[in-house]
């Protein structure tokens, strides 16, 4: 194996393998770098909404929803959505990813490997020293890139517990009195469920989420008893891509919805930017720069309802309502 490329992408999450895709068949050699032995599994509910729609995953693996059970505390609001939320297994998505960089002559893959230090011209491994031209940061919420480039995170927690049976119906669960503005999901997969909180661990610890998603699974009647229960981090602080010869990508990149805790079509999105942008240093970020609207119009909708907690309630009970109709789903 070489020890010198054009591109290394650190991290083969949704981020990562897009990138490598995009930089498929040019005249750059590019290594990309997975401590995992396995492509694919990460903690994520796995949630795709209409955001991910330009992109190529395996549709035949999904389950889309075309409506939604919204609780807001016991009251509840069947939504008929505009654009269906399908789930996908993180497994499924990264091992149909890898397919299509696979076997490509300028692509290398090294899997197992941890990549221990970032300097600005080589990262040191558990393989080895690899020099680069450029690197790409797409090594999730705990990035050791944006560790190296010195960038400050905000950190939102998602819990679930993996649940092995198969509900039929999606939901999604507020409760400002406890979860603050974090929400809650039950998401049916092919052959689990995800069900779990997000939220913000400055007004709430990970006990007291767990309570209220255990509380909540219990009014529905969904049985936890034999689940698997895991966490983890959503960095949504943005701070940019382009770093010198450095870019971030994802959620190293702190592209994660703060509001929803979405991150695929983040992920997938500046994945493929970033490589254009090491292609064509010219080329301008318009798909960026769309999704970044979007996820700055979500993050500041939630800060709102952070300022005004007291009214949390009455407010998403208008908003609920409003949810109800096509035109406001669209407007939004
Ligand atoms: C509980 C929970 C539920 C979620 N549900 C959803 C959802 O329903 N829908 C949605 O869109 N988003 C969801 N998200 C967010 C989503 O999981 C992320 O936004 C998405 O995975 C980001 O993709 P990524 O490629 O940037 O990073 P990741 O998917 O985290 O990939 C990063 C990769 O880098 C590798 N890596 C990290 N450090 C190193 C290192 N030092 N050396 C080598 N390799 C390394 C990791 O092993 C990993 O494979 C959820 C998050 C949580 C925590």
């Amino acid at each position: 194996m070489k020890n010198q490329y054009d591109v290394i992408v650190l991290g083969a999450g949704p981020a990562g393998l897009k990138c490598a895709e995009e930089l498929k068949n040019t005249n750059l050699s590019v290594l990309l770098i997975e401590k995992n032995k396995i492509i694919g599994p990460k903690i994520c509910a796995g949630g795709l909404t209409q955001l991910t729609d330009g992109f190529d995953y395996p549709k035949d693996k999904t389950i889309i929803f075309n409506k939604l059970d919204m609780f807001l505390g016991t009251k509840k609001y069947e939504i008929s959505m505009n654009h269906p939320i399908r789930t996908l297994d993180r497994y499924e998505l990264g091992q149909y990813m890898l397919t299509k960089i696979k076997k490509t002559k300028n692509i290398s893959i090294l899997k197992d490997t941890l990549v221990k230090s970032v300097e600005k011209d080589k990262i040191k491994t558990t393989r080895g020293t690899f020099h680069f031209k450029y690197l790409v940061g797409a090594d999730g919420s705990a990035s050791i890139v944006r560790k190296y480039l010195g960038l400050e995170n905000k950190i939102y927690l998602g819990i679930q517990y993996i649940i092995p049976k198969q509900y039929d119906k999606m939901k999604w669960f507020l409760n400002p009195k406890h979860l603050h503005s974090g929400y809650g999901w039950v998401f049916p997969h092919k052959k689990y469920t995800s069900a779990g909180v997000f939220f913000n661990p400055k007004f709430l610890k990970v006990d007291k989420a767990k309570e209220v998603l255990n509380k909540f699974l219990d009014d529905c009647g969904i049985d936890y008893k034999n689940a698997t229960y895991e966490g983890g981090p959503a960095n949504c602080l943005y701070k940019g891509i382009e770093f010198g010869n450095i870019f971030l990508a994802g959620d190293a990149a702190g592209l994660a919805s703060a509001a929803t805790g979405e991150g695929i079509s983040f992920a997938l999105t500046s994945g493929k930017e970033v490589a254009k942008k090491i292609i064509n240093p010219n080329h301008k970020t318009l798909e960026l720069d769309k999704i970044l609207k979007i996820k700055q119009k979500g993050d500041k909708r939630l800060d709102f309802m952070d300022r005004v907690h007291l009214f949390q309630n009455i407010l998403l009970r208008i908003y609920l309502n409003l949810l109800k109709s096509s035109k406001f789903q669209s407007w939004l």
